[in-house]
């Protein structure tokens, strides 16, 4: 079976923890180099930057990465949509030169799926889409996004047209039944992995000398640096800890720190009195980030919304507890885990973030091998690969 995995918007490749790359790159590389380790093939479309050069490189077994030239020159994502029947139309051409023939079309995210649907009609093969993110969702669950209405309109189009929609979490599952009143069995769950020979515990406090944070309490945060992911809330939080608490909180992600939503965090930070104990990191490698899992006590996710929220399982892979909101497949995984790698907050009161972020440092609870193993168990790439390819064998006429 030979797959057309359609990312228009941002590659696999990109750097996650910038403006438009973060855990759906990371879920394109798990996935697919599972697919092909199966030995299904893999064709992931990306847009190219116009360099008039078609790039395809093997990303790893029987996993091709390949960039189109639809000879638009690079674009912003917000000035995509109107391309899109031109990109689907460069991606045919490619197909022709390569004489190759796909079974589905599997779209990441709104602005791919309006590209994939351009090719199901001229393919005639299932079309599976995952959002990603929805835009409905983010502006209910945030006041400080603003996603347009046609992308809204375009989720919700895209959602009773395709042949199966996928989510990562039952939650998002039931966000997508409420808004496009679809029947249950239009919406499949497949939840993410995590690459567990990368995410394991590397030794707490050899973690911290490494990174110069010895003899400290590390809270960590990481993603993409956006409204709804409430770093303003742990901020506030940490504004609340006792002084003599000897804390340092790090947040990783962001790309460009001059951005006006990381001013105004770090704003935030001064006008609390820590702005001293908020450290700004940037991006960091993907392949980097279990050093900083490991150097923290508690990792915090503080989100308005997650469509599945991978942080949550790289930080518990790495024997870091997660404190975080009720968001994405949090609720799943930390009942599961008897309270002993995670804990929600259920409210947006600093207050309560501060206490349970708190009681964390103070009363570390004891971490086993066993104990992650057994948590993370259903969260394996394998897994969600045969999962899809399971649903997609129904799927075919
Ligand atoms: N990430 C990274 N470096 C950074 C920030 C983020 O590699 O500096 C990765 C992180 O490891 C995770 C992904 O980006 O795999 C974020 O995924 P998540 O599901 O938490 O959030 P999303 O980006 O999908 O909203």
């Amino acid at each position: 079976m030979r797959m057309a995995f359609l990312s228009i918007h941002s590659s696999p490749l990109g750097k996650a923890g910038g403006k438009n790359t973060g855990g759906m790159s990371t879920y394109l590389r798990g996935l697919s180099e599972a697919l092909g380790a199966a030995g299904y093939k893999v064709d992931l479309f990306t847009r190219a930057v116009g360099t008039g050069d078609e790039g395809i490189s093997q990303l790893s077994e029987n996993v091709r990465l390949i960039a189109p030239d639809d000879g638009n020159g690079p674009l912003a994502k917000g000035d995509i949509y109107p391309y899109c029947p031109e990109f689907a139309a460069a991606v045919d051409q490619f197909r022709l030169r390569d004489r190759s023939r796909y079974d589905i079309i599997f779209s990441h995210y709104w602005l791919s799926g309006c590209v994939g649907r351009v090719l199901e009609a001229k393919w005639q093969v299932p079309h599976l889409i995952m959002f990603h993110t929805l835009g409905r969702a983010k502006n209910e669950a945030c006041s400080g996004e603003n996603e347009p209405y046609l992308r809204i309109a375009e989720e919700e189009k895209l959602a009773r047209s395709c042949s199966l929609v996928v989510a990562a979490a039952q939650q998002e599952k039931d966000k997508i039944l409420a808004y496009f009143k679809l029947s249950p069995e239009k919406v499949a769950v497949i939840p993410c992995g995590v690459d567990r020979n990368l995410f394991r515990p590397r030794g707490r406090q050899r973690a911290k000398e490494q990174l110069g944070l010895a003899g400290r309490s590390v809270i960590f945060a990481v993603g993409r640096i956006e409204p709804v992911k409430g770093f303003d809330l742990l901020i506030e939080a940490a504004g609340l800890l006792p002084e003599e608490e000897d804390f340092r909180v790090i947040i990783a992600g962001g790309g460009d720190q001059s951005r006006p939503c990381i001013a105004a965090l770090k704003k935030t930070a001064a006008t609390l009195g820590i702005a001293g104990r908020v450290d700004f990191r940037g991006i960091i490698e993907h392949r980097d980030l279990p050093l900083y899992y490991s150097a923290a006590d508690v990792t915090v996710i503080p989100s308005h919304y997650e469509s599945f929220g991978l942080v949550a399982l790289e930080s518990i892979a790495c024997g870091t507890p997660a404190v975080g909101a009720p968001v994405g497949i949090l609720p799943e995984l930390i009942n599961r885990s008897g309270g002993r790698y995670g804990y929600l907050v259920y409210d947006r009161d600093p207050v309560s973030w501060a206490a349970k972020i708190r009681e964390v440092l103070l009363y570390p609870e004891p971490i086993s091998k066993s104990g992650i193993d057994k948590l993370l168990a259903p969260y394996n790439w394998a897994d969600a690969a045969s999962s899809l390819t399971g649903l997609v064998v129904k799927l075919k006429p």
